[in-house]
C-alpha cells in the first residue's frame, strides 16, 4: 500500500479506499433509491438516487475490446446519486485503460472482482453506469431517460446501426467532432 503517497494522486488508492469517497460512502438512508442493479453473479449492488442526466452509446476500439462487445452503453449520473452497500464494495476492482495500470487512478473502469461484470466508468465527478445491470422490474421498458441520445466514436464502430430522429452520431467525442 506505501505506492499510495509515493504515487502523489490522492484519488489512487490501491486495494482499499476511504469511505468518505463518493459513490462508496455508505449512507444507506441518506435518500431514497429510483433505480436499483447488479452485477452477473450478484455479490456487486448498486442504487441511484434520480434518472440519468445522459444516455450514450461508444464505439471506440477500448470500449468494444474491454467490454468484449460491439460499442458500449452509458448513463451517466454525478457521484453523489450512487451508492453501494459495505459488502459490495469489497468486490469491487479498478483499471485504468488510458495507461494500462491496475488500481483506482480515475477515470477507471470498476468491475465485479468475483464475476468480472464491468460495473461503470468511474470519472472525477461523473459516474457512467452500464444500462444492462438495471432492473426495472419484470417485463418492464427502460424509462426514457435510459434511451441513447448520443452515439459516440461512430468512426470506429463495428456494426452500423439504423437512424432514430433525435439521435445524433458523432465521428469521436460529443459536441467536439463531426456528425455522420
Ligand atoms: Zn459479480
Ligand atoms: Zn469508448
Amino acid at each position: 500500500m506505501g505506492g499510495a503517497h509515493e504515487h502523489g494522486d490522492k484519488d489512487f488508492t490501491g486495494d482499499g479506499f476511504p469511505d468518505e469517497v463518493e459513490p462508496y460512502s455508505v449512507k444507506p438512508d441518506a435518500w431514497d433509491a429510483k433505480y436499483s442493479g447488479s452485477c452477473h453473479c450478484g455479490a456487486v449492488t448498486f442504487e441511484v438516487k434520480d434518472d440519468p442526466v445522459a444516455s450514450v452509446c461508444c464505439h471506440c476500439t477500448t470500449c468494444q475490446i474491454v467490454h468484449g462487445a460491439t460499442s458500449q452503453r452509458a448513463v451517466l449520473f454525478k457521484k453523489d446519486c450512487v451508492r453501494f452497500p459495505k459488502e459490495a464494495i469489497e468486490h469491487l476492482a479498478f483499471y485504468q485503460t488510458h495507461d494500462k495500470k491496475v488500481g483506482r487512478h480515475l477515470p477507471c473502469k470498476v468491475r465485479c472482482k468475483s464475476c468480472g461484470t464491468l460495473i461503470a466508468d468511474e470519472g472525477r465527478n461523473m459516474w457512467l453506469a452500464f444500462p444492462a445491470l438495471f432492473k426495472f422490474g419484470e417485463g418492464a421498458k427502460e424509462p426514457e431517460s435510459f434511451q441513447v441520445k448520443n452515439h459516440i466514436f461512430y468512426s470506429q464502430r463495428m456494426l452500423d446501426l439504423d437512424r432514430k430522429p433525435g439521435v445524433k452520431f458523432w465521428s469521436e467525442a460529443q459536441d467536439k467532432s463531426e456528425e455522420m
